[in-house]
């Protein structure tokens, strides 16, 4: 099942966690108000739980993503161009 992430688009301070997640089903509407302080919250994104590895870079760069892997002497190098 996908990740859904929410951020709360009321003050900071007048909300709980700035940012969470959580796992619905595809078919679950998205969540409109935090389930723990009822403050309004937006969806983000969605992503399957998973190794984002086994993603295909196209999927990535839709998600607004670059894929970055790590070369040697902790240099990343950036493979979607
Ligand atoms: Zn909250």
């Amino acid at each position: 099942m996908p990740i859904y992430e929410y951020k709360h688009t009321g003050q900071r301070g007048e909300t709980c966690d700035e940012v969470f997640e959580t796992i619905q089903k595809m078919s679950e509407d998205a969540l409109e108000k935090c389930p723990v302080c009822g403050k309004p919250v937006q969806r983000l994104i969605s992503r399957f739980s998973g190794n984002v590895d086994k993603m295909a870079p196209s999927r990535l760069k839709e998600l607004g993503f670059q894929k970055l892997v790590k070369r040697d002497k902790g240099v990343y190098e950036k493979t979607v161009k």
